[in-house]
């Protein structure tokens, strides 16, 4: 049997290798010259960049994924913890040290707001019976049908999953610099914390349960160990091979054309790409095709991201990994950034310092870097990137060597930026978006892009536009509850794997 993976992201790869460690002869067609989709790598002067993902929370969904196919993980790559998790800082001054510790948490609150420890403390609760209910049992099960979907709906009727993720925060914690704090976790997978269901609280539980990873080498490490366990099994990645069609006869997913023309074979087809990419271009040619890609394409989509990767010529020791610097507004910027039609003038940022865990990401005495700040995806501002991108990077740059990194332009040996056009125009990513479908209520579980297409038999999908989402942990679960589609589907037509 064989299966075409298109698209080489997380979760690609992921569902590449359970399908080959199944015995199905697995090939996955990568558009660009790297894999890693999001996870790509850049290397300038010697600075390595990883393009996307830098927290890897949540480890065991890859010991699962390493483990179905009889490896550990690191036997491929070594994950190294990071703390604290995040530091987070604001424009008045304060500062908090996000950490996996729950003595120095509570120390912190206390000398920020003392009433608010008891508040926290019910906080963790909440979130860890939501990470119990919709992470543990439910972020590695499909919705294929909305009979599953009914079945869980007492418990998130029960978690009152109708609130937002700032509503809910807010109830336990009264103090605004705690409140964002504990909340903006859900922007890491796309969400608005303030209209995204507060089942994204479980990020918190989820968390402190394991703290955050990196993979020596970087995100790009992770990645190349993912297609080394490929290859290892018998599996294949082909690079620069964009797929312009998705073959379908008498009702099934039989294969692809590429764009050089070339056309392959094969019993399935799963689609790691964008999902309204997939439906709306790779399915151009069948009316289901078209309906869908216009249904999926009027959903709400997740914001997109203005990012630059920069290398400077000196070290800054007192910077810890993971900073988010938040701005001078919060509830009002995440409007004006999830509706919004224009690019607001102040930003909150995410900055990556990734040398401060590994030094070999930069040349010696040297530190790389990449900043990030959410911006309105392409289909509500109609920003123009090419002339807007440049101004925007030196207002970034400028902003960082005031707040927290001196001299910044002055030490600079390198710098790119990524745009919502580059996600749109490099990743097919409908709108821009960053992290594809946004993660609200209505568009979760059963409501997302199934896993399995209703009406094209052999057709599959894995990825953030899948349940459970977007985000390292969320795409490596939609390629375990694809793979259990797919060998179930399978077995059932008596065609062995
Ligand atoms: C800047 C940034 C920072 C992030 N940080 C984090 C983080 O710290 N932690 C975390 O957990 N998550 C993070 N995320 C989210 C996470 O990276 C994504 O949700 C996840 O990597 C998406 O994986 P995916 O499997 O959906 O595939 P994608 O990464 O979206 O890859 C899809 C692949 O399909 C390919 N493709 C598209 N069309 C075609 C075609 N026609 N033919 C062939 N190939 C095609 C694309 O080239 C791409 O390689 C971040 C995202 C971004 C953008």
């Amino acid at each position: 049997m064989k299966a075409i993976v298109i698209g080489s992201g997380f979760g690609g790869l992921a569902l590449a290798i359970r399908l080959q460690a199944g015995g199905i002869q697995t090939t996955v067609l990568e558009a660009r010259d790297k894999p890693g989709g999001r996870a790509y790598v850049y290397e300038d002067q010697g600075f390595t960049f990883d393009a996307g993902p830098t927290v890897i929370t949540e480890p065991t969904a890859l010991d699962h994924l390493f483990a179905a196919a009889g490896k550990r993980v690191s036997d491929y790559v070594e994950l190294v913890p990071v703390s604290p998790l995040y530091q987070l800082r604001w424009e008045d001054g304060y500062q908090f040290d996000y950490v996996n510790d729950q003595e120095a948490l509570e120390r912190q609150i206390a000398a920020k707001s003392p009433r608010d420890v008891l508040g926290y403390q019910r906080f963790l609760k909440y979130s860890e019976a939501v990470f119990e209910e919709g992470y543990v049992k439910l972020g590695h099960v499909p919705f294929p049908d909305f009979g599953s979907m009914i079945k869980v709906s007492p418990q998130l009727v029960k978690l009152e999953s109708f609130r937002s993720v700032y509503s809910m925060v807010a109830r336990f914690i009264k103090d605004e610099h705690l409140r964002q704090a504990f909340s903006f976790h859900s922007l890491l997978v796309g969400g608005n914390p303030f209209e995204t269901s507060a089942i994204y609280a479980l990020i918190h539980a989820l968390e402190r349960k394991w703290g955050v990873f990196f993979p020596k080498g970087g995100t790009g490490a992770l990645i190349r160990g993912m297609v080394q366990l490929l290859e290892d099994l018998g599996g294949s990645l082909r690079l620069n091979s964009p797929v312009n069609r998705i073959r379908v006869e008498n009702g099934r997913a039989c294969g692809v054309a590429l764009q050089n023309g070339e056309s392959l074979s094969a019993d399935l087809v799963a689609s790691n790409a964008d999902v309204v990419h997939t439906y709306r271009h790779l399915l151009r040619e069948k009316p289901h095709g078209l309906a869908e890609g216009k249904r999926l394409g009027a959903k709400r989509h997740s914001m997109s991201l203005f990012v630059i990767y920069f290398g400077l010529k000196r070290t800054h020791d007192h910077l810890q990994h993971h900073t988010v610097l938040f701005g001078p507004r919060y509830r009002e910027l995440l409007a004006d950034i999830f509706h919004g039609a224009t690019l607001p003038e102040d930003f909150s940022l995410y900055l990556h310092s990734p040398t401060v865990t590994d030094p070999t990401l930069a040349p010696p005495g040297c530190s790389s870097f990449y900043v990030l700040s959410p911006v309105p995806h392409l289909g509500h501002a109609a920003i123009d990137w090419e002339t807007e991108g440049p101004r925007y990077r030196d207002r970034i740059l400028a902003y960082l060597e005031e707040r927290c990194i001196p001299n910044l332009r002055a030490d600079l040996v390198t710098s790119r930026i990524f745009t919502p056009f580059d996600f749109r125009d490099q990743l097919n990513a409908h709108h821009g978006s960053a992290f594809s479908l946004e993660p609200v209520l209505w568009q979760s579980a059963y409501f997302r892009t199934h896993n399995r297409d209703r009406k094209i038999g052999g057709l599959y999908f894995v990825g953030a536009g899948t349940h459970p989402g977007a985000g390292v942990p969320g795409v490596v679960g939609s390629a375990r509850a694809t793979a259990g589609l797919i060998f179930e589907d399978f077995k059932q037509m008596g065609k062995a794997a």
